[in-house]
């Protein structure tokens, strides 16, 4: 099995990089930063979430697993005093793959048929620099509504328990292909109208974000990373047919992340 480290650059998680590589190459596995089929990221979800975007032209071949080097994370959800066993584990060479939903962003220009595709682990939000983001928001198709107010977030399950929540989204277990649109201090009034809650849209249920105003410049996130654009004829999200594949040596649910992180790290 050929494997990659990433780290989050401080010298805890680099240490333990070394640490992890080390002791693989000794097993006899293959370190081979180019065409993993393990990746292991070392340090936060950040770091994970750098991982997954260096490695997302290859998914299909790759699981990854996080090991956290200060707080527990949503993919980064062992902890370095588990590291040994979790080598131990890698070296039997059999592992459950666990698989989660992926957003899949398209954005279209103005002029010009280029157009540019992402896909976000965590979400995708569209903000502006100025003044407020002015947008018609159709799904499936039909309008649903006009969008005036800071910006909109479309994140994936496992990306509802990051921005999403603290825009007052639901948290998704990830089990469920969907996305979730959050507004961010919508303008509503006597003039201006959304529907003010979250909503949560099943595969295949497109949503196409189609700005007004042309001359407005946007910001654009995924995931971890922002983005620039002016004459953005349309922004389009779905469930991607792509998943991300997390190798499982031990289960931890999902709600018990939730717990853990949100809740109380007791028992
Ligand atoms: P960051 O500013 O360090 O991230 C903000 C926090 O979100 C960190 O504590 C990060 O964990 C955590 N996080 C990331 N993915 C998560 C997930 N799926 N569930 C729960 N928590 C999660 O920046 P970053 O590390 O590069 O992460 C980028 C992410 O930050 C974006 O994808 C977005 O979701 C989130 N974000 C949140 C807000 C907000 O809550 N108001 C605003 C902007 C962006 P680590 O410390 O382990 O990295
Ligand atoms: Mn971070």
């Amino acid at each position: 099995m050929k494997f990659a480290v990433t780290s989050k650059g401080d010298t805890k998680s680099n240490q333990l990089k070394e640490f992890i590589i080390d002791s693989l190459t000794n097993l006899k596995m293959i370190h081979n930063e180019a065409e993993p089929d393990l990746v292991i990221s070392v340090g936060g979800d950040g770091t994970f979430l750098e991982a997954f975007h260096t490695y997302n032209h290859r998914l299909e071949e790759t699981a990854f697993i996080g090991v956290h080097t200060g707080h527990l994370g949503f993919y980064a959800d062992w902890v370095p005093e588990e590291v040994e066993n979790l080598i131990a584990e890698i070296t039997k060479n059999t592992f459950r793959v666990v698989e989660y939903p992926l957003l899949d962003i398209k954005i279209y220009p103005k002029n010009g048929p280029e157009i540019e595709r992402f896909l976000a682990l965590n979400e995708c939000s569209v903000k502006t620099p100025e003044g407020s983001v002015v947008l018609d928001l159709n799904i499936k198709g039909e309008h649903f509504e006009r969008f005036r107010g800071d910006g909109l977030c479309i994140s994936t399950p496992s990306g509802s328990t990051a921005y999403n929540k603290a825009l007052g989204g639901g948290i998704i277990h990830p089990s469920l292909e969907s996305i979730q649109i959050t507004e961010m201090a919508s303008i509503n009034n006597r003039v201006f109208r959304t529907i003010g809650s979250p909503l949560i849209l099943p595969k295949h249920h497109v949503c196409e974000l189609k700005p007004i105003y042309d001359d407005r410049s946007f910001l654009l996130t995924i995931d971890h990373i922002t983005k620039n654009y002016t004459n953005v004829k349309a922004i389009e999200c779905r469930v991607a047919e792509e998943k991300i594949r997390f190798a499982r040596f031990r289960s931890f649910p999902f709600w018990k992340r939730v717990h853990d992180s949100f809740v109380s790290d007791k028992r």
